[in-house]
This record gives C-alpha cells, sequence and structure tokens, in this order.
C-alpha cells in the first residue's frame, strides 16, 4: 500500500485542497480523504492532476526529431523517411528506442501510452524465431520505466487500397485478417496477467485493410477490446476511399458496423457533416494530434463540432517530435482558436479531461478521475516555475509545458521525478545510447 497527501488535487477544473489518496496492492485507488491532513507515511505532492494519457503513439518515428522538419514536402515525403527508419529496426534496437522514448513520455506526465504498433516481422516480412519478439521489445520497455502500456497491435495488409504491401512495408503484414488474429491471439494468451501491459488492437486504417478484411477482424475480436483505427488524415485517402468504395472512410466503417464506443479514430481530420454526425451518434472516440497534425500539414481537425455530435476527444503524441501532453492540449485549443477567431473554444477542465480521462477510456483503461477502484496514476505540476508562477490552477493547461512535471505516480507508485526516472536514469541518455544503436 502506498499513500499521498495532495495540496490540491484538480479535478474538472476544479482544486480540492488537501487530499489524501490511499492506493491498494493492486495500484488502484483505495480511498480518497479530501480536506484532510498529511500522515507521517505520506508522500506529500503539491498540485496533482489525473495522470495523462497518450492515446497514440508510433514509437520509433522518435528516430526522425529534428530530422524532417526543414525540408518541406508533405505527409508522404515524410512517409518514405519514416519507413527507412522501420527497416533499421530489429527486437533490441526497437527495445532501446521505446525504452527511451517511453522514458521521456514518463517523465512528461503520461503514466499511460497506446502504442499503435505494425512494426511485427523482419524485413521482407519473414517472421523472427520468436514470433513476438517485436511486440514483448515493447512490453519490456514499458515495464522498465513503468508507464502503463496498450499495445495496439496493428493489421495491414496491403499497400494503399488495391495494391500490395511495398518492398518497404513487407515487415508490417501478416498475410491476412486470419493471419493476424491468430498471432493477435497467441500474444494475447503471453500477456495475460499483467497489470501494467494489456492487449489491445487496431486496423491500420482504410488504405490498408480491406472491407473483407475488417469485417473478418470485427468478427474474430472479442467487443471489450479497444480498436483503433487511422481516419481520414489526407485528403487522398478519402478520395481514394470514395473512388472505390463509394463511401468516406467514415461511411465505410458504418457500414461494416464498426462504430462503437469501442473504437478510436485517429486524426480524423477531413471529415464530411455526415461523417461527424455518424461518430458523435455512435460515441467513437477521436483522438487528435495536434503537434503531429500541424507538423505534418495535415490540416485542422473540427474537434469542437465533433465533442459537440457526441465524440469524446483524446489526445496523442503520434510522431513524438514533441512529447508533452500540455502542448497537445494546448494545440488542440489553439488550433479552434486560428480556425474560429475565437477563444474560450475547449475550456481549460475540457483540455485536462481530453488528455487524461478521455485518453484513458480510448485506451480501455476504464475510469479514471482519481476515485475508489480507479487506477492511482498521478501528475505533479509545479505552479512556482518561471512559466507558472502567479498562474490560476484551472488554466495550468495554457500555460505549463513538460518541464513543468515534477512527480509521477504510476500504479500508486513513483516512477519518474523532475526530468529523472525514479532509478536516476535520464531519459536524454537513453536516447542517445538508441540513436547510436541506429547508427546516429
Ligand atoms: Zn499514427
Amino acid at each position: 500500500m502506498s499513500s499521498f497527501w495532495c495540496e490540491a488535487l484538480v479535478i474538472d477544473g476544479v482544486a480540492v485542497t488537501g487530499v489524501r489518496l490511499e492506493a491498494g496492492a493492486d495500484g488502484r485507488i483505495a480511498r480518497v480523504q479530501p480536506g484532510a491532513a498529511a500522515e507521517a507515511a505520506d508522500i506529500r505532492l503539491g498540485t496533482v492532476v489525473p495522470g495523462f494519457g497518450n492515446a497514440h503513439s508510433h514509437a520509433f518515428h522518435r528516430a526522425l526529431r529534428g530530422q524532417t522538419h526543414g525540408e518541406g514536402g508533405d505527409f508522404w515525403l515524410w512517409r518514405e523517411r519514416m519507413y527507412r527508419v522501420a527497416a533499421q529496426l530489429d527486437p533490441a534496437k526497437y527495445e532501446a528506442l521505446a525504452t527511451a522514448v517511453f522514458a521521456e513520455m514518463l517523465v512528461s506526465g503520461y503514466t499511460a501510452v497506446g502504442e499503435f504498433h505494425y512494426v511485427h516481422h523482419r524485413r521482407g516480412g519473414t517472421p523472427y524465431s520468436d514470433e513476438h519478439a517485436m511486440e514483448l521489445a515493447l512490453a519490456a520497455a514499458a515495464r522498465a520505466v513503468g508507464i502503463r502500456l496498450v499495445l495496439l497491435d496493428t493489421v495491414y495488409l496491403q499497400g494503399g487500397i488495391g495494391q500490395k504491401l511495398a518492398p518497404e512495408q513487407q515487415a508490417f503484414g501478416d498475410g491476412s485478417a486470419a493471419g493476424w488474429l491468430t498471432r493477435w491471439r497467441a500474444l494475447r494468451a503471453q500477456l495475460a496477467g499483467d497489470d501494467l501491459v494489456t492487449l489491445g488492437a487496431a486496423l491500420h486504417s482504410v488504405r490498408a485493410v480491406t472491407p473483407d478484411a475488417m469485417r473478418e477482424v470485427l468478427d474474430g475480436l472479442p467487443v471489450e477490446i479497444p480498436l483503433h483505427i487511422h481516419l481520414s488524415e489526407q485528403p487522398q485517402e478519402n478520395a481514394d476511399c470514395l473512388a472505390a468504395y463509394r463511401m468516406t472512410p467514415a461511411g465505410l466503417l458504418d457500414s461494416l458496423g464498426a462504430l462503437a464506443p469501442r473504437l478510436s479514430v485517429v486524426h480524423a481530420t477531413h471529415l464530411s457533416d455526415d461523417d461527424r454526425a455518424l461518430l458523435g451518434d455512435a460515441g467513437v472516440s477521436v483522438v487528435m494530434c495536434p503537434t503531429t497534425e500541424a507538423d505534418l500539414g495535415d490540416g485542422i481537425g473540427p474537434a469542437l463540432a465533433l465533442a459537440a455530435a457526441g465524440a469524446p476527444i483524446a489526445l496523442g503524441s503520434d510522431q513524438n517530435a514533441v512529447i508533452d501532453p500540455l502542448l497537445e492540449m494546448r494545440g488542440l485549443e489553439m488550433g479552434e482558436r486560428l480556425a474560429s477567431h475565437k477563444r474560450g473554444r475547449f475550456t481549460p477542465a475540457a483540455l485536462l479531461n481530453a488528455a487524461s480521462t478521455a485518453g484513458y477510456a480510448a485506451l480501455g483503461l476504464g475510469r479514471h478521475r482519481l476515485q475508489v477502484s480507479n487506477p492511482c496514476d498521478l501528475v505533479e505540476i509545479s505552479t512556482t516555475s518561471v512559466r507558472t508562477v502567479g498562474c490560476s490552477v484551472a488554466q495550468l493547461p495554457l500555460t505549463a509545458t513538460a518541464s513543468d512535471v515534477l512527480r509521477v505516480v504510476v500504479g500508486g507508485r513513483l516512477v519518474a521525478e523532475c526530468g529523472l526516472l525514479v532509478g536516476g536514469e535520464r531519459p536524454a541518455t537513453l536516447m542517445a545510447d538508441a540513436l547510436a544503436r541506429l547508427g546516429r
């Protein structure tokens, strides 16, 4: 058991002072005492919010940080560079890179991450001798640093609509939906019983999976498993989908019966009015990745309209050029302001909710409101830094950055403090070592 005393706990934009939290051996909150005094064994924290859930990450894209931003082009040119990194990966290099990325996430306040993982096999598509070697590398990375991982094992079967996998995409494929389901079920058995690492699923996109294969996956996947898909990130995807199926990507998912609260669509940048209504009516989560969408020039997705239609909005770091939940919150709101010429679109409380509660829900991690039986995943934010001194606590999402994250708790265990893992490791050192393995 562990216990914490929070000078202020911020929930729904309201700061409650003097809150004691007790965590049980299962890492969940066993007791909440507002207005309580600290007890001797308590870890004393300052201003605390629920830990942030990163609902969309590709850990290995981090290797491109600082390498592509100056060269012009668009998403498709960037994708060519990304494939070159994917081709360099093997289980040991992937584990080292993911360990460093997850370490940075943890010290930045992400207590959970949904890793949208599709580099399953060797270059050329041959499985490793341990067929789960790449997936287990991610699991080992998460355990090494103590972040909660939802491994979104991804179906990736074709190079584009009606196209075979290109040579640089062979490592992503499993041959068929049945082949993917067989591997997914075996992996699920292998990861069973782990509190920190759980298995979800993803369809890469309507580009990479045919409607028939999507139907087979939907039929074969247990209903409680969170399912994610990239959706309408690029106008080209919409045009290809309309040409092939006479439906938008959202319309195609609807026709397959895929739209449900267990589904999360990532980006949703270029949507029709009908698409927005379909996603909202079905209670589908929408994962916005503002720093990535801005960096890649994708466009500004209709987040506020989707939220108004009934779709919960979550946030993801995606390409990991930026790992900072507070900057994702800020990016979500600033995109809305720039597009609408108005301030105060999402409230600061709604931004915090997107980064924490909605992110956990999108990852199938259940309720995350720091109530009894919720995960004891906490982030302490400095209110005395040069960025935050004098700021209203409620408005921290619009002023703080990841540099203001102090202590981080996952499952009732202190895992990071002031930019370092509790073992003292520096994420930057881990990253330098991981990049050196990639010849950098
Ligand atoms: Zn992505």
